[in-house]
């Protein structure tokens, strides 16, 4: 049993992945406009209503902005832990389900998801790690200040990992941010620089882990070169995979954990009509 990982745009202005499995599609995070995110899954090929279930990790907007719609639209179950819920202002009782830290999620007994707090702002944030049942474990992780014991803990043992490098530590200081946002993104509860997912990962670094991706790259802080070059330093001695970059324009590419084949590339041409 596979499964398929496309992130259909990843930056503070949306962010969503698609998991697929046989017979199981699950969203993590929704926070595209409604139409954005069905022309995203159409473009290849997935129709919307075949979603059975939205994972919202945290309720920024660029997480969370069409999760309900989505949900009601499509009769999928969304799925959040109860501060998200209450800070969204959805009813867990009828617009969503809950989750506790660490409770596993088992969605059509195909794909289970493992949520793990981890420390961002005002909100509480949680990481993914994803299973398929064959033993292949596959991490999310976005919108965090600094990576905890225990989820480098739960990132240790996955084969693939999909991890924010958000911002250039250099670009960020010489950049327009006043200094009082400089300080909130560097901050235990804002983002992630290059250098700390460089360090994270080389952390975690296992034989098993074949693929990784860096995500929510910020547009005025980051480029996609700084971040991949600074990773490729730290770990590039010891990691034999492969590593992507989703951008917010996505989808670009697709990811498959379990089989032979480990990622395919989303004709541009069909993803911009
Ligand atoms: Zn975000
Ligand atoms: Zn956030």
């Amino acid at each position: 049993m596979g499964l398929q990982i496309t992130h259909l745009g990843s930056g503070s202005r949306g962010n969503s992945t698609l998991l697929e499995s046989d017979s199981c599609k699950v969203l993590i995070d929704c926070g595209f406009s409604l139409k954005q995110t069905e022309k995203r899954l159409t473009t290849i090929k997935i129709e919307p209503s075949s979603i059975d279930a939205i994972f919202i990790t945290h309720h920024h907007g660029d997480h969370s902005k069409s999760a309900l719609k989505a949900s009601q639209k499509w009769g999928s179950n969304l799925y959040c832990n109860i501060e998200t819920a209450i800070k969204m202002g959805w009813n867990p009782m009828s617009d969503c389900k809950t989750f506790g830290n660490l409770e596993r999620i088992d969605i059509n007994n195909e794909i289970s998801v493992l949520p793990i707090p981890i420390p961002h702002d005002d909100a509480e944030n949680i990481a993914l790690i994803v299973s398929n049942g064959d033993g292949n474990r596959a991490g999310f992780v976005t919108d965090l200040g600094e990576a905890t014991v225990e989820l480098k803990r739960h990132l240790k043992g996955c084969v693939h990992i999909s991890i924010e490098a958000n911002y250039d530590h250099q670009k960020l200081m010489q950049g327009p941010y006043p200094d009082s946002l400089k300080r909130r993104i560097t901050g235990r509860g804002g983002h992630l620089s290059n250098s700390q997912t460089a360090e994270i990962l080389n952390e975690i670094m296992n034989p098993q882990l074949r693929t990784i991706v860096l995500c929510h790259l910020s547009d005025k802080n980051n480029a996609p070169h700084l971040a991949e070059s600074e990773v490729l330093m730290r770990i590039g001695d010891e990691f034999k995979g492969m590593i992507f970059i989703s951008e917010q324009s996505g989808p670009e590419f697709k990811i498959m954990i379990g089989g032979e084949k480990i990622s395919s590339r989303i004709n541009k041409e069909i993803n911009d009509p």
